[in-house]
């Protein structure tokens, strides 16, 4: 009988080994498996409205459902924000010389500026200034009035460096604004207009425009120098003499007047937080974990001659998107749970972490009840057995507490490491964050951001870490 109980107990201990074991491969399978997929090429790089998009949102969609996660958004578990797509100007602009009309181009003799107002301006005559500093631009402001202003982008490279620093466009707009200017002409010299003209065209980065009240647009040089003719000046030796006057100089042009008419109409579409609830198993909780990872990336990169253009963004942040998942499949298995784990995999954080300040200005839940939250970008790349925590605000306390936590993988390092990231906007909220982090490396927003280079076994060592943080109740 003794031989039997000894057999059964050591058939017990085999059997929780193994089991410990295939949960252990199982993580690692699949945090490979979501890491591949969110990072492939069919995804493209996963920038906000594109397919690649679309194909991450239903990925992360269906596990959320497969975990049986409450859908708190009742829109298949996305909460949706605007994400600028497009813009779409229209223009007219006309120059009037006595009784002759000159229509000018868009794109060859202009382009407009994205931080235009929509305005029309009828019959104005223009007041061209140099590129002079604030308190001489202040001075020569009384002659602003119903005028629209022709001044410089950017002062001439051959000017002095430091006559140059003391001019910005950004104060001419706003003296131009406020003495009652009825618009600017900015003037760019060509290969200047031409970058320009693609911003119009591309506005890559520009989700959030603040657009300003009066019509905002460049001309190319050949533009003023036209204009300039048709008030009998010659451009060149006027260039000169604003130069002599180290940029200090305004003249009217008389001789010319202008019609202008501008509107940009910008086009929103949604883009989405992902995210799904899981509930404690207790009924008096209310408090909340919250566990974030951006699931966006960028667009391909856009050069002539090279073979690869999709940036993956396998580390960055497909591997947080990953581990986020399988923390929810870890925490959905446990028996007991204290409190709720709410999972936001955020969109367009990459565009100026705009799903997670929309969450933080728009909540679904009471923010009150995050206790913390822990947000997982870059998790990929564990080097020198190194994971990088940032605790935000500050608090020795629960770093003290987190050193307690095993980790036997790896050692951490407090408060190395700092970027744009989606703890950004939590933290504003007063809420307390950890940004863990295998850190930066060259391949960030590269092309060669790619699964391969992925230390999953890290990401199972930090899987591990998290679920014992979270269980740990150090933070309750
Ligand atoms: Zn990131």
């Amino acid at each position: 009988m003794k031989f039997l109980k000894i057999i059964l107990l050591i058939l017990t201990l085999i059997f929780i080994f193994s089991c410990q074991n295939s949960q252990q491969d199982s993580t690692y399978y699949m945090l490979q498996k979501h890491v591949r997929y969110l990072a492939s090429d069919r995804l493209s790089g996963r920038f906000p409205l594109t397919k690649g998009d679309f194909l991450a949102r239903n990925y992360i969609d269906s596990i959320y459902k497969n975990l049986d996660l409450s859908d708190i958004t009742k829109n298949h578990f996305q909460q949706e924000f605007d994400f600028l797509q497009d813009i779409k100007p229209r223009s007219k602009f006309e120059i009037r010389i006595k009784n002759q009309m000159i229509y000018l181009k868009r794109k060859k003799d202009f382009t407009i500026f994205l931080k235009s107002g929509d305005v029309k301006v009828s019959n104005t005559k223009a007041l061209l200034v140099g590129y002079g500093d604030n308190i001489y631009l202040r001075r020569i402001s009384r002659y602003f009035k119903d005028k629209l202003i022709i001044g410089y982008f950017f002062p001439p490279k051959t000017v002095d460096k430091k006559l140059r620093k003391e001019y910005h466009w950004r104060n001419l707009i706003k003296l131009a604004e406020f003495y009652g200017a009825k618009g600017i002409l900015f003037v760019a010299p060509e290969d200047k207009f031409e970058r320009l003209k693609s911003i119009e065209e591309n506005h890559p980065y520009s989700q959030q425009i603040k657009r300003y009240k009066i019509p905002l647009l460049t001309i190319s040089r050949k533009t003023l120098k036209r204009i300039l003719n048709f008030n009998q000046l010659n451009s060149d030796s006027l260039e000169q003499i604003i130069k002599e006057q180290n940029g200090h100089f305004f003249r009217e042009l008389t001789l010319t007047s202008f019609n202008l008419s501008i509107s940009l109409k910008f086009i929103y579409k949604k883009a989405a937080n992902i995210i799904g609830l899981l509930k404690p198993t207790g009924l008096d909780e209310r408090d909340i974990i919250l566990i974030g990872a951006h699931y966006d990336h960028l667009l391909p990169k856009k050069k002539k001659g090279i073979q690869d253009s999709i940036r993956n963004g396998a580390d960055d942040n497909a591997s947080g998107v990953a581990l986020l998942l399988e923390l929810a499949r870890a925490f959905a298995k446990t028996p007991e749970r204290k409190f709720y784990i709410l999972f936001a995999c955020f969109g367009a954080e990459e565009s100026g972490l705009i799903g997670s300040t929309y969450f933080v200005k728009n909540p679904i839940v009471d923010l009150r009840r995050i206790r913390f939250m822990i947000n997982l970008d870059m998790v990929g790349r564990m080097r020198k057995n190194t994971v990088y925590i940032r605790c935000n605000p500050p608090n020795s306390k629960i770093q003290d507490q987190l050193k307690k936590i095993k980790s036997p993988g790896f050692a951490v390092l407090f408060n190395k490491i700092d970027a744009l990231t989606d703890a950004i906007p939590f933290f504003k909220q007063g809420i307390q964050t950890l940004w863990i982090s295998t850190g930066f490396h060259e391949d960030q927003h590269q092309v060669t951001d790619e699964s391969d280079k992925i230390n999953f076994e890290g990401m199972v060592e930090i899987h591990h870490y998290i679920y014992r943080l979270v269980n740990s109740k150090l933070f309750f």
